[in-house]
């Protein structure tokens, strides 16, 4: 009797829910254990030797003490740019590299950044809703603020700020933004520290990483900085915001509204925010298109790919970039 040989696929450890598209690629050549570590830790313990690689989303959790119980992984895969749930320092120390999935989403997070400015400052969303009430026999909605021509502050011109920033001149903006360091070979006027830039700008963009660096960076402080004629913008992680702050900040007038594309607690949100009827509301969807979310799950799939394969990596972090990793 002949039969074909069954060849097991090597194991990966989802440690989220994954996007379709990056499981449906995974599935094809690995065997994919979907949080294992949390849902069974017993089985975990004996199919841990055997994992050859981590699949993550942006935020995430793979902390130092998954990492140590993981002696054959090869490479922490990202889909997402952001990476602040993986503990880098800890992977670089285990010999694990981590991969992420930036420029193939810049457009479309710089898109939702603009959408959720027009949003604001236009009134979109609430002329919607004015519309669908039957609202409009009865009167005309509340004026709304001029985008073109306004002053845009972006705190965070990396990538995704510099793709900003030039949607942002074709609507004819000032721009001016903050980072960690000036940059040489841009013409915006730069500022030290986001309170400084808040105070100078009617639209303010926050689009750094989240993590420890970046936390709170978004502080009472830079919003009474803001102003109430100025517009609060987060398109970055909820933990760069006080969200305390925030929901003060609007509910006293401090700022003028706030267009949200992201929290501190996902996918819960401030129930204060919710009738506020100057902040737009979305959920964490600013890479959310078809086009997108495949070239991410084709990235991030060629770098595990890469990585347990002995392969150069396609998009290491910068940390692992950095040591050649
Ligand atoms: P990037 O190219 O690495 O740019 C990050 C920028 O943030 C850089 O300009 C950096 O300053 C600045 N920055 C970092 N730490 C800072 C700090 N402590 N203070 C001030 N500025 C700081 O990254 P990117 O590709 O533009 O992505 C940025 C972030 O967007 C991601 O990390 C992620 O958190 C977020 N994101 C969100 C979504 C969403 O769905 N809402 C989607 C994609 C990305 P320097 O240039 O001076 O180093």
């Amino acid at each position: 009797m002949t039969g074909a040989i069954q060849v097991s696929k090597p194991d990966v450890l989802a440690v989220a829910k994954l996007h379709p598209f990056y499981q449906k690629h995974l599935e094809t050549a690995y065997t994919v254990h979907d949080r294992t570590h949390v849902t069974d830790p017993g089985a975990f313990a004996e199919l841990a030797p055997r994992i050859v690689g981590v699949a993550g989303t942006g935020e995430a959790s793979v902390p130092a003490s998954l990492l140590s119980q993981l002696p054959n992984a090869k490479v922490v895969s990202v889909f997402g740019v952001g990476y602040d749930g993986v503990d880098v320092t800890a992977a670089i120390a285990h010999g694990i590299p981590v991969t992420h999935t930036p420029d193939v989403l810049t457009d479309d997070v710089a898109d939702l950044a603009m959408g959720l400015v027009l949003s604001v400052g236009r009134n979109i969303a609430q002329a919607d809703q004015f519309v669908r009430a039957g609202q409009w026999p009865n009167g005309p909605m509340a004026l709304g603020r001029k985008v073109s021509g306004a002053r845009m502050g972006i705190v965070g011109m990396g990538r995704i700020g510099k793709a900003i920033a030039q949607r942002a001149s074709a609507f004819g903006m000032s721009i001016a933004y903050t980072a960690r360091s000036a940059k040489a070979d841009l013409a915006y006027t730069f500022y030290a520290n986001a309170t400084a830039l808040a105070a100078e700008v009617d639209f303010l963009v926050a689009i750094t990483p989240g993590g420890a660096g970046t936390r709170h960076m978004i502080n009472a402080e830079v919003l009474k900085a803001l102003g109430p004629r100025g517009f609060f913008i987060n398109v970055a992680r909820g933990s760069v915001a006080d969200e305390e702050a925030l929901v003060a900040a609007l509910q006293n007038g401090t700022i003028a509204g706030a267009g949200l594309d992201v929290f501190a607690d996902e996918p819960k949100v401030p129930e204060a925010l919710w009738g506020m009827r100057n902040v737009v509301l979305t959920p964490h969807m600013a890479s959310a298109t078809t086009e997108t979310r495949q070239a991410m799950a084709d990235l991030a799939f060629a770098n595990m790919q890469a990585g347990t394969t002995g392969q150069p990596l396609r998009t290491p972090v910068p940390e692992c970039a950095a040591l050649g990793l």
